[in-house]
């Protein structure tokens, strides 16, 4: 089946993501397990991860539907050595923490090569960082998100995903996670069934969808192909309803995380029954 839900909110602790997905109907969630804006955090308490994995129950919710997104401070390409220590230090507390909690993936953006060092260096350290991080933790696997392409910023390529997962010792605990959304403004196009089909194709050929360990479902306030990442509630934007007709109702995609990350959080509940009801 699929398993749909949103990026939810773990305010008053990470035990409350669980209930908020249960709330709007979700079959999977997307949580950060720290502040994502920075640095540090003190580890989980025991009571917090008990209770986390017991509201997960009554949610009805497997550790295998849940997909923690790492911070933003992170970037495992990062040119300048002091300060790529410091990001694989906190990539590393960051897999931990899925450890702590029972999960299974931890979802982030490869990096940035912030115009010092060639796209190819960037993406080794990127790759050298996911090694290390595995070779430190056990049974969670590194989700490498699809980006928009912004700046300096890797992975707006299915070629930079697959170069990232060529340099990862354990194959088997690397993935990637496909944001509609930053494929559709990294210049993939969405908008038909078709287009649909020679993008996920595309992204067969090149990385493999054997890879394929989690969704974003969001639409673009970006315009197509303009490296901009602006997300918008689903049927509102750019890339419109024929792209979430088509994941909704394409094999490759079951049993996996499939989380909106769309910009009113008033409207989740009705997005998830709307993604349903494209089923047919
Ligand atoms: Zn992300
Ligand atoms: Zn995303």
């Amino acid at each position: 089946m699929k398993r749909v839900g949103a990026h939810v909110s773990t305010a008053g602790g990470v035990e409350n993501a669980p209930l908020n997905a249960m709330a709007i109907g979700a079959k999977a969630f997307a949580l950060f397990t720290k502040n994502q804006m920075r640095w540090t955090a003190r580890p989980l308490a025991e009571k917090s991860i008990a209770a986390f994995k017991k509201n997960c129950d009554i949610a009805g919710i497997a550790p295998e539907h849940i997909l923690p997104h790492d911070g933003y401070l992170i970037n495992l390409g990062q040119p300048e050595e002091a300060k790529l220590q410091k990001s694989r230090n906190a990539f590393l507390d960051e897999m931990h923490r899925c450890e702590q909690l029972g999960l299974k993936l931890l979802n982030f953006h490869p990096g940035s090569h912030l115009r010092q060092i060639s796209e190819d260096e960037s993406l080794a350290r990127v790759s050298e960082s996911i090694n290390l991080a595995l070779e430190q933790t056990k049974g969670v696997i590194a989700v490498i998100e699809n980006t928009a392409g912004q700046g300096s910023n890797l992975g707006c390529k299915f070629e930079h995903l697959a170069k990232i997962i060529e340099g990862v010792s354990d194959k088997s605990r690397v993935g990637i996670c496909f944001d509609t959304c930053h494929a559709f403004a990294a210049g993939y196009d969405l908008r038909t069934k078709e287009v649909c089909e020679e993008t996920f194709a595309e992204l067969d050929r090149v990385v493999g969808l054997q890879y394929l360990r989690a969704m974003h479902l969001n639409d673009a306030k970006s315009e197509f192909a303009s490296h901009v990442d602006r997300h918008h509630s689903l049927e509102m934007g750019n890339i419109g309803r024929p792209c979430f007709e088509f994941i909704m109702n394409d094999p490759s995609f079951e049993e996996i995380p499939m989380v909106l990350e769309t910009i009113d959080d008033t409207l989740w509940a009705r997005e998830i029954a709307w993604l349903y009801e494209l089923e047919k």
